[in-house]
This record gives structure tokens, sequence and C-alpha cells, in this order.
């Protein structure tokens, strides 16, 4: 991977061809006075892949644009700070997504039915909030699967299960959420009209998508499947949301067991590039940004002796 350098003509403006082209202004570190900054908001957030996907893309773009992680405490200050400063646009991350909302000017339709927000940009003065995340998992699974009348097992009832329900109801599916915790689940399940149960009862399996949407799985715990294997049945679709590891426990019980699957990356990928599309105006290649994503990953991995 390529570090944060770019072809630019001395004055900051963008000269703009990170391939190489030998006619195009002079070879000058990236940062300058014109640098327009974008970053993500949370607490943790030095796990995030976010960064990754952000500066490699705004490298590909030959964009003069930084995004970097704000690790935030008091999301009142920050919200003072991101506006006296300019800040382009920003993801949102735990525990921001919902606490977000009153510190925003406009709220796009979905995000404000799902009532969290992961992106938001600063246009004219005006803060707007959009999901990114429901856009990016509904991609991800209709790739694979034609999702209208599809009954839907979601597993979780947190923030993602949260964003992902919403979309699945759009489409028409018929939605069970199995959650660890009751009262959870009963308020997701209240508004989505469905049917909820607790996680440790899913015993058969009664539905063509499984969507694990809990931490289950997730490192340190990636022994972990959130479910029992036999439950899972030849020809389902089962899509894991954990991207670390990217294979995980449930994920290959499902392959074993013959079931299509996706893994985390397909939506992390596709959230991203709908942030990146909100931000520039500009489509992005998901096989290039999981190729990144990989690439980090993988060093990770080999970092840490094998372990994500
Ligand atoms: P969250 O709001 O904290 O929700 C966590 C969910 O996991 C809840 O349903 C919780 O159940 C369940 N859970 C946690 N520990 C559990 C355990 N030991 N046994 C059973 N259930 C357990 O988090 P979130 O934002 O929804 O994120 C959930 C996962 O999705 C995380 O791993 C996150 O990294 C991943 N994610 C991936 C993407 C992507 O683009 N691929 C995007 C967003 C999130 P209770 O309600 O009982 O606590």
């Amino acid at each position: 991977m390529e570090s944060l350098w770019l072809k630019q003509s001395r004055n900051g403006s963008l000269a703009g061809d990170p391939s190489g082209d030998e006619e195009i202004g002079e070879e000058i570190e990236m940062i300058n006075a014109h640098t327009e900054l974008y970053g993500i908001i949370g607490n943790p957030v030095r796990h995030s892949l976010s960064p990754v996907i952000h500066n490699e893309a705004f490298r590909r773009m030959g964009l003069n644009a930084v995004y970097l992680a704000f690790e935030v405490k008091s999301l009142e200050e920050a919200m003072a700070g991101i506006r006296e400063l300019g800040i382009r646009g920003l993801s949102v991350t735990l525990p921001f997504k919902t606490q977000i909302l009153p510190y925003l000017d406009t709220i796009e339709e979905t995000a404000s039915k799902i009532r969290a927000v992961n992106t938001l940009t600063a246009e004219g003065g005006n803060l707007i909030g959009y999901n990114t995340d429901c856009r990016g998992a509904l991609e991800a699974l209709e790739e694979k699967v034609d999702l209208k009348g599809k009954r839907v097992i979601l597993l979780g009832a947190g923030g993602a299960a949260r964003a992902i329900g919403f979309g699945l109801k759009e489409k028409g599916c018929q939605i069970a959420i199995f959650n660890r915790s009751e009262n959870r689940a009963e308020v997701l399940a209240k508004e989505l009209g469905c049917g909820h149960h607790p996680l440790s009862s899913l015993k058969e399996m009664e539905g063509e998508v499984l969507v694990n949407a809990t931490s289950v799985g997730m490192v340190p715990f990636d022994a972990k499947s959130p479910i029992p294997k036999d439950v899972l049945r030849r020809g389902m679709v089962v899509m894991d949301i954990v991207y670390k590891p990217l294979r995980t426990r449930l994920l290959q019980e499902a392959n074993e067991k013959g079931c299509l699957t996706i893994d985390g990356l397909e939506m992390l990928a596709r959230q991203g590039a709908a942030q990146l599309e909100i931000w520039t105006g500009k489509i992005q290649e998901i096989g290039q940004i999981k190729e990144d994503l990989c690439e980090v990953l993988e060093a990770e991995v080999s970092r840490s002796g094998g372990r994500a």
C-alpha cells in the first residue's frame, strides 16, 4: 500500500494523478494548508478500519483530503469543534450513533427512521446525518439473494441489528429477532412489527437467510458462534457482520453445512463506499476497498502470530 503522497502542484491545487503521470506537477507531501479534514468519532476508536478505507480512496481519487480517528470523551465539545474547524465529513461509531441526533441540522430519511447516524457531512454550515450501515448490509445481501418475501433470522438487537432490521423490513422480509436480552429485542421487534425470541431458543431454522448482528464471534471471543451448528441448513444464505476475524466460526460452520456465506467486509466496504459517495459524489469500486481492507487485516493477523 502506498503512503499518503500525491502528485500535486505547489499552490496546493489538485494536480491529481496518483498513478504516476510524469507530466503532472511535482511529487510533494499531500497534506498542506488546503487539505480537507474528514474523520471518525467514537470511543473506543483505535481499532477502526475506516481510516484505511477513506485515506486509500482519497489517494486513488487524487483528492487533497485526509481522514483521522478521534477518540471522543465529550460529544458536545467535539461537535462544537467540528463546526468551528470546518471538518467536511465524519463517520460516527459507538457510543454516539444515537446520541449525535440532537446536534444535527438535518437527518436523512433512512437515518431518521432508524434513529441512528453513522455518517455526517457539513454542507454550507449545516450538519446532515445519514445511515450507511443499513445500505451497506442490504447491498451485501442483495448481491447474493433477492430479499423480497424472504424469512430472515436476525441475531442481535443492538445498533447494527437495528439498521439492518429497518432495511430488511423495507425490502418486504419476514423478520424474526433472536437476542440475548429480551428487553432490547422487544423494543426493536415492536418497531419492526415482528416477533422476537431468546437467542438461546434458536433450535430450528425457519428462514432462508440468517444475519449475525451480534458481536459474538469477534476477537477475543472468536472461538464462539452465536448459534449451534446443527440449526444451519444447506442452501441458506448466512451473513456475519463481524469482520475480525473475517472467517468467523459461524461462517466456517455455515460453509461446512453448504450455506452461501457473506463475510463482514462486504458490509464494511459498502457502508464506507456509500460514505465516500455522500462526501465526494463519486462511486467507488467495492473490490478495491475490500482489497485495501484485506491487506490490513492480513498484516494484523501476521503481526499477532495467526490471530485476527
Ligand atoms: P451493540 O449495539 O453493542 O450490540 C451488540 C449486540 O451483540 C447486542 O444484540 C448484544 O446482545 C449482542 N451480544 C453481545 N455480546 C453477546 C454475547 N456474549 N452473547 C450473546 N449476544 C451478545 O453493537 P453493534 O454496533 O450492533 O455491533 C455488533 C457487531 O457488529 C460488532 O461486532 C461490530 O463490530 C459489528 N459491526 C460490523 C459492521 C460492518 O460494517 N461489518 C458495522 C457495524 C457493526 P444484548 O442486547 O443482549 O446485549
